[in-house]
C-alpha cells in the first residue's frame, strides 16, 4: 500500500465505499490521512466499572458477561448486555443493533465508551461507543480522543476511523518530511508524520491541535506555492507589444482631470506604468471600495496603450457596468483625442477597428475581436476572478508563448494578507482611501418597531428633495445564481411595498428578467422616472446613480458586513446627503455588533477583516459567490499561519537547493495530478 493507492485497496472498500468516499473528496490513502477531523470526544478516562459517576463520560473495560436481544412494546429490538470487570458489573444497551449478540458473545472482552446514565432505574451506557479488545492491538474508538470526521450519508465517524487506524501504520514510513529541519524547528512545527498521527490518534487536545497546525501550514504552503509557481510561468511570457512610457503625457492626463488624484491613485499609476515597461506582461490585480476611483487609474494605464498605438480592450461583466465604464471614460478622456467605443450587440466589427479603446461584456468582446491589436487587457471583474479568463489571453506555447498586459479590478475588500495567498500569482495595488468631498452616508439600524415610521421618513425624504431609493430583498441562499425563491421574495416586496408607496413609481429588478427589461428598468431608475428600485441582492456593485440617496437593506443581519459595505457604496455620489438603513429583526449579540460596525466604519477593508475574524471566510462579500478558492484544512482566518507560508514559499522559490526534498515533492505531486 502505497500513499497514492486507492482507498479500494482498503478492506471493506468496494465500488460503494469508493463512491461514498468521493463525495468526502477521497480516493487516495492520502486523501484519507489529510481528512482530518472536525473535533473529537474525549473518552481518555478510563475507570474502574465501579467507579462509574452518572453524566461522567469514561471509557471502562470489561467481559460481557450476558448479551440478549428484546423487543420494546413498540416493536423495537433493543441490545442489552452486561459488562464485567473485577471491580463490578454495568449495564449497556443499544438500539436497533441485533447484530451485536454475535460479535459480543459472553466471554468477549470488550472498552464501552460514552456517557454513564440510566436505564431500567439502573445505572448504564446508552448506545455507547463499543471495541472488542484483541491482543495489545491500540483501541481506536474508546479510551482516548476520538475523532469525529467530516461525514457523509453512508460513511459514519466510526467506520473512518476503522480506515484510517488500518491505513495508516502501513503508509507511516512514506510519509517522509520536506520540509527542512531548520524550517520546522524555527516555526515550532510537528514533523510531516507525526502531525498525521496528531490528528487522527491524539494523546491531548494539545497535540491534535499542533497536528492540524502543521497540516494546515502545508496545505497554504502549496496553495503559496503553486501561485508563486504560476506567477513565474507568467514572468516567463512575452508581452505581447513592447511598451514605451512617456512621463509627459501621464502628467498631461493627471493635470488635466477635474479632481486631484487621491495618493493611493497616485501609487497605483506609477506601479502600474512599471509593469507596462516590461518585457512581460503585467498580471496585477487592482483592489478599491466603491466610488475609490478604478475606473481613472485604469484609464492611465490604457493611455499608454494608446500613445503606442495600440488598442485597449475593458471587460465588465454586465452591460450596464460597461455603459458606466464608457461614460467615465469618455469624460476623462474628454480633452483627448481617443476614440472609445462601447460595444452593444449590434455593433459591427468595423466600428471596432477604428477604436482606440473598447468597453463591453465579456462575452461581447470576445465574439467581435481577436484582440490582436490589443496591448491591454483591463478586466472589471467585480467578484468574479478568472485564473482561466487570464489563461484564455496567452497565445502560442513554450517560448513563444505571448500576452497583452493585463489589469484586473475588484471591488471586493479582500485583506490583504488573504489576498496575496489567494491571489499570490496576481501582483496587487489597492485604493484605501476615499477622493476627498465624499459625504460620509448615515447608517441607521432599523428595528422591526420602527418599520412603518422609516417608511414615511422616507415618503418624506422623496416629497421634498426628488430622491430616489434602493430597496435590496433578504438574502436567501449564498449561491452565485439567484434561485426562484429569491425572485419570489423579491416580487412579493415589490407588491407590498407598491401599496404602501401607492403614489410612487415603483420598479423591480432580478435576474430572471431579460436583459432588455433589466436595462430598461435600469434606465427609467437613472433617468429619475422611478422613485424606489426593489432588487434582489444578486444585482450590479457599481452602478452610478447619483441621485439615489437612501439605500434600505432588508435582514441586514443575513449579508456580510463587507457585502453591505458594497451596496452601501451605490449610494452617496450625488450631492445630497445620504442614508443606509438596515432593517434586521434578529437582536443577537454577535448580530449587533456586527451591524454597529457598519455604522460605525466606512472602510471596507476593516469591515472585511472584522467579518473575517467574527464569521469566518465565508461570509466576506462574495466569497461564496466568486469561486474564492476554498481551503480543506487551514482556515483563511489563520492570519499568522499564511504569513508563514507565505514566507516559507518564497524561501522556497528563491532557495531550491535548502528545500530540495520540498521541490521533489511538489514535482511528483504535480506529476500525479497531470
Ligand atoms: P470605482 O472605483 O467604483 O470604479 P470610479 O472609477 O467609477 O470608481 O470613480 C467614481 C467617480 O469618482 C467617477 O465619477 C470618477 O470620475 C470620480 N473620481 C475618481 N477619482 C477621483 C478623485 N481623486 N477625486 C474626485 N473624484 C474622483
Ligand atoms: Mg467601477
Amino acid at each position: 500500500m502505497d500513499l497514492n493507492s486507492s482507498v479500494t485497496e482498503l478492506p471493506l472498500v468496494g465500488p460503494a465505499y469508493s463512491k461514498r468516499l468521493k463525495r468526502l473528496e477521497i480516493s487516495t490513502i492520502d486523501d484519507l490521512l489529510h481528512h482530518v477531523p472536525r473535533r473529537y470526544l474525549d473518552f481518555s478516562k478510563t475507570v474502574d466499572i465501579t467507579d462509574t459517576v452518572i453524566d461522567d463520560i469514561v471509557t471502562v473495560s470489561g467481559e460481557v458477561t450476558s448479551i440478549k436481544n428484546q423487543y420494546t412494546k413498540y416493536g423495537k429490538k433493543l441490545q442489552i448486555a452486561e459488562l464485567t470487570d473485577k471491580s463490578g458489573s454495568i449495564m449497556a444497551i443499544w438500539f436497533n443493533q441485533p447484530y451485536l449478540v454475535q460479535s459480543f458473545s459472553v466471554g468477549t472482552k470488550v472498552s464501552l465508551a460514552g456517557k454513564v446514565g440510566w436505564y431500567a432505574r439502573k445505572k448504564a451506557f446508552v448506545s455507547p461507543e463499543y471495541e472488542i479488545i484483541t491482543g495489545s492491538k491500540k483501541s481506536v474508538h474508546t479510551g482516548r480522543l476520538i475523532p469525529l470526521y467530516p461525514e457523509t450519508a453512508g460513511v459514519s465517524s466510526k467506520w473512518l476511523r476503522g480506515r484510517v487506524a488500518f491505513a495508516y501504520p502501513r503508509v507511516e514510513k512514506k510519509l517522509t518530511e520536506y520540509l527542512p529541519a531548520s524550517t520546522i524547528k524555527n516555526y515550532n512545527f510537528l514533523k510531516y508524520n507525526k502531525s498525521i498521527s496528531a490528528v487522527h490518534f491524539p494523546d491531548n487536545s494539545e497535540s491534535a491541535e499542533n497536528g492540524k497546525v502543521r497540516l494546515s501550514f502545508n496545505e497554504l504552503l502549496f496553495y503559496q506555492l503553486q501561485s508563486l509557481l504560476r506567477k513565474r510561468g507568467w514572468q516567463k511570457t512575452n508581452v505581447l507589444y513592447k511598451l514605451g512610457v512617456d512621463k509627459k503625457i501621464i502628467d498631461k492626463f493627471i493635470n488635466s482631470l477635474p479632481f486631484e488624484l487621491t495618493k493611493s491613485q497616485k501609487r497605483s499609476v506609477v506601479e502600474i506604468i512599471n509593469d507596462l515597461e516590461r518585457d512581460y506582461p503585467m498580471n496585477r490585480l487592482l483592489e478599491g471600495d466603491v466610488g475609490s476611483g478604478k475606473t481613472v487609474v485604469a484609464a492611465a494605464a490604457a493611455l499608454v496603450s494608446f500613445t503606442n498605438g495600440y488598442q485597449t480592450a475593458i471587460m465588465a461583466p454586465t452591460q450596464i457596468l460597461a455603459e458606466q465604464h464608457f461614460t467615465t471614460l469618455r469624460e476623462v478622456f474628454k480633452k483627448f483625442k481617443i476614440r472609445i467605443s462601447l460595444i452593444t450587440s449590434t455593433k459591427k466589427k468595423a466600428d471596432i477597428g477604428k477604436a482606440d479603446i473598447f468597453v463591453g461584456t465579456h462575452a461581447l468582446i470576445h465574439k467581435v475581436s481577436k484582440l490582436d491589436q490589443v496591448a491591454l487587457v483591463i478586466i472589471d471583474e467585480q467578484h468574479r476572478f478568472g485564473v482561466e479568463q487570464r489563461a484564455h489571453l496567452v497565445k502560442g506555447t513554450g517560448k513563444n508563448k505571448k500576452s497583452p498586459h493585463v489589469l484586473t479590478m475588484t471591488a471586493t475588500p479582500i485583506p490583504r494578507t488573504v489576498a496575496l495567498t489567494a491571489y499570490g500569482d496576481l501582483d496587487l495595488s489597492t485604493l484605501d482611501e476615499m477622493p476627498k468631498g465624499r459625504k460620509k452616508i448615515t447608517t441607521w439600524i432599523v428595528p422591526q418597531k420602527k418599520r412603518n415610521g422609516a417608511y414615511g421618513w422616507i415618503k418624506e425624504q422623496i416629497n421634498s428633495d426628488a430622491i430616489q431609493v434602493f430597496v435590496i430583498c433578504p438574502l436567501i441562499e449564498e449561491s452565485q445564481k439567484e434561485t426562484m425563491q429569491q425572485v419570489k421574495a423579491a416580487t412579493a416586496e415589490f407588491d407590498k411595498l407598491s401599496k404602501i408607496f401607492e403614489n410612487y413609481k415603483l420598479g423591480l429588478l432580478h435576474s430572471k428578467l431579460k436583459q432588455k427589461e433589466k436595462d430598461g428598468v435600469m434606465k427609467k431608475f437613472r433617468s429619475g422616472k422611478i422613485n424606489i428600485l426593489v432588487s434582489t441582492p444578486v444585482v450590479e456593485v457599481g452602478v452610478d446613480i447619483p441621485n439615489a440617496t437612501i439605500m434600505l437593506i432588508e435582514a441586514a443581519d443575513r449579508f456580510g458586513l463587507a457585502q453591505l459595505h458594497q451596496l452601501r457604496g451605490r449610494v452617496g455620489r450625488g450631492k445630497v446627503k445620504s442614508y443606509c438603513l438596515l432593517f434586521t429583526e434578529s437582536r443577537g449579540q454577535k448580530v449587533t455588533t456586527r451591524l454597529k460596525a457598519m455604522a460605525k466604519t466606512t472602510s471596507g477593508f476593516e469591515l472585511a477583516e472584522l467579518d473575517l475574524r467574527l464569521r469566518g471566510p465565508g461570509e466576506i462579500f462574495g466569497v461564496k459567490q466568486s469561486g474564492f478558492p476554498e481551503l480543506k484544512i487551514a482556515s483563511w482566518q489563520d492570519i499568522n499561519l499564511i504569513k508563514s507560508a507565505r514566507k516559507v514559499a518564497q524561501d522556497a522559490i528563491n532557495d531550491e537547493n535548502k528545500y530540495k526534498k520540498l521541490h521533489l515533492y511538489l514535482n511528483t505531486k504535480q506529476t500525479l495530478a497531470n
